[in-house]
């Protein structure tokens, strides 16, 4: 997708902290963090929101969730706790249409969100 943000940072075009990365995913930290710790995870694929995953595509749902467990522990939040969310669409508060993974941690989090 030439005019999507997230696939930019994908290819590198767009500069990002990167957190991590693989084969399939990349995780860098949010621009504007609602914890200490605020990291997407996105796959490298274009996938617009979740009602676009097809059933090919859920293998990587595993991996974007492999990599936050991952981060969550080398930010060593691992054991007391964190949070991770997918936003869908206007009424779930999406804004980037390339689906992440928002991982958020080094705060204590409430219920309900907001
Ligand atoms: P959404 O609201 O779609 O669930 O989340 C989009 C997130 O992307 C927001 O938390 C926003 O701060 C973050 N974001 C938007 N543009 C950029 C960007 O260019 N770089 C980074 N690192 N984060 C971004
Ligand atoms: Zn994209």
């Amino acid at each position: 997708m030439d005019d999507c943000i997230f696939c930019k940072i994908a290819s590198g075009e767009i500069p990002a902290d990167t957190v991590y990365e693989d084969d399939a995913v990349v995780a860098f930290r949010d621009l504007n963090p609602q914890a200490p710790t605020h990291v997407l995870v996105i796959p490298k694929r274009h996938i617009a929101t979740l009602n676009d995953l097809q059933p090919e595509d859920e293998p990587v749902l595993g991996r974007m969730y492999g990599a936050a467990r991952r981060i969550a522990e080398q930010e060593g939040f691992a054991d007391t706790g964190y949070r991770t969310v997918v936003n869908c669409n206007e009424a779930g508060g999406q804004t980037v249409f390339h689906i992440h993974l928002h991982l958020l941690g080094g705060r204590m989090m409430h219920w309900p969100p907001g």
